[in-house]
């Protein structure tokens, strides 16, 4: 297995900063909590290297609040581990964030899903070898060739969301990214809801 979590491939700018949209912060843990328990958020505890990151987004502008970098070990999360991502520029590679910890690395896919559609208000990403390999082929499905945290991976997701079933379905499977599966949802509920309840969590 290819381990590629919590590294930035991307240029990231972190100012650091006070945490802000606590209550988005607190609703963030809400849902990252039974996404916790069922393993789908967690670490490679041989590697120590952290999996799964959650997001929601703030405002009109793009913006978006990420669980920060290493952070998949916690039981329980407050906004001390959320960043705010204030812009992100997916052709130049680009991430901006804000707040007191660094956004995850795969801030880039979450920013470039979000861009498919106003109506996108949350993203979720988990990792599961048994579900990535049940869902394979059988959900809308990213090219294997396509790595993860990529602006490449962006225009993948965009092929996926237009031809794909990806719009509908709100889940797809990285199949370049071992055990990793993305989905999206108007709300965190709907969108942790559409892992969990193929999970069988
Ligand atoms: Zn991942």
């Amino acid at each position: 297995m290819t381990i590629d979590e919590g590294y930035i491939k991307y240029l990231s700018h972190w100012t650091p900063g006070p945490a802000t949209h606590i209550v988005a912060a607190r609703e963030l843990d809400t849902w990252r909590k039974p996404l916790y328990e069922a393993g789908l958020i967690g670490q490679y505890k041989a590697l120590g290297i952290g999996y799964g990151n959650i997001s929601v987004r703030r405002g009109s502008r793009g913006l978006f609040l990420i669980s920060g970098t290493q952070t998949g070990h916690l039981p329980a999360t407050d906004e001390r581990h959320y960043s705010l991502v204030t812009d992100c520029d997916i052709r130049s590679n680009i991430v901006r964030c804000s707040g007191p910890v660094q956004a995850s690395s795969e801030a880039m896919t979450h920013a470039a899903i979000y861009a498919l559609g106003d109506a996108i208000g949350a993203v979720v990403h988990v990792h599961s070898a048994e579900l990535w390999q049940r869902s394979l082929g059988k959900l809308p499905t990213t090219d294997p060739n396509v790595a993860y945290g990529t602006p490449d991976m962006a225009s993948e997701l965009d092929r996926l969301y237009r031809l794909e079933g990806f719009r509908d379905a709100g889940i797809a499977v990285l199949a370049g990214h071992d055990e990793g599966l993305i989905s999206f949802g108007t709300t965190l509920e709907e969108a942790a809801n559409r892992v969990l309840l193929i999970s069988g969590a």
